[in-house]
């Protein structure tokens, strides 16, 4: 297929790591079958730069938290048929959201050697609060996997299937041994969707909810269940506050606040 046929894609950074366009870059013999695919116009990491080019989807990595992402974010949503989100940062803020649950700005003094230099909006956001998003993709970082399904579902005029479901499904499923019940570990997986493939339990360590708020889950159990297992409020309350603070999970840290 040659480029004047081929449909056109871009991948954008706004305020983040890079680790989710990394995820892209390690697909690996995938990568390359989308690069025969679809032209890819912007992929700053992997070297083509046209950032204001029309396109069939748009991915978007990172949050918004200063004013130039804000105004970045009009003119990619502008130009985009599909704007697909991937990772926590840009479904849910990321681990940079933390700071809106800061009472102060002293976080950019203890951060900055030069803080005259840093202009942030008040606070940090997912791209779905300032855009209309077709489909978001969770995970720190996202899956690569599922940003090729995203890719060929778009392509094919729908949108991708995004999973809801919580990782101790997808434990059990691939009859991974549960490390809350064997080794006491204050795993997320009861309230966190799945997507990772249940990574980190088929490693014996604990889930950290990196993919964000699982459909109908109740964190006030879990919250006892680590309780019970010797967490005190504080480390409790770590569990349900890091990659994803501006989704369902910290918003349910907050109410408790206000009303403790
Ligand atoms: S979601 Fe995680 S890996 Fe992706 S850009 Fe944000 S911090 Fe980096
Ligand atoms: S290891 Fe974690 S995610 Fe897996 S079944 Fe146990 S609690 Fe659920």
């Amino acid at each position: 297929m040659d480029s004047d046929t081929q449909p056109k894609i871009a991948l954008h950074k706004f305020s983040s790591c890079d680790g989710c366009q990394l995820a892209f870059l390690n697909l690996g013999a995938g990568l390359l079958s989308v690069f025969e695919q679809f032209e890819v116009v912007h992929f700053a990491e992997a070297g083509p730069v046209a950032d204001d080019v029309p396109v069939l989807i748009s991915f978007v990595e990172g949050s918004i938290s200063t004013p130039d992402d804000l105004a970045r974010i009009k003119q990619v949503r502008a130009n985009s048929r599909y704007l697909i989100t991937i990772g926590a940062c840009a479904t849910a803020g990321g681990l940079q959201a933390l700071r809106n649950l800061a009472d102060d700005d002293g976080w950019v003094e203890s951060v900055y050697a030069t803080p005259e230099y840093i202009d942030t909006l008040d606070t940090v956001t997912p791209i779905r609060a300032h855009v209309p998003v077709d489909a978001e993709l969770w995970g720190c970082p996202v899956n690569g996997t599922q940003v090729l399904n995203a890719l060929h579902a778009c392509r094919n005029g729908t949108l991708p299937v995004v999973e809801h479901d919580k990782v101790c499904l997808e434990c059990k499923r691939q009859q991974t041994v549960c490390v809350m019940v064997t080794r006491g570990l204050p795993c997320m997986g009861p309230v966190t969707r799945t997507g990772c493939g249940a990574l980190c339990p088929g490693y014996a360590r604990d889930c950290y909810a990196c993919y964000g708020p699982a459909e109908n889950s109740e964190d006030g159990i879990l919250r006892d269940r680590f309780a019970g297992l010797g967490l005190n409020n504080k480390q409790i309350e770590h569990r349900f506050t890091s990659f994803t603070s501006a989704a369902g999970m910290t918003r349910d840290v907050n109410r408790r606040k206000g009303t403790e």
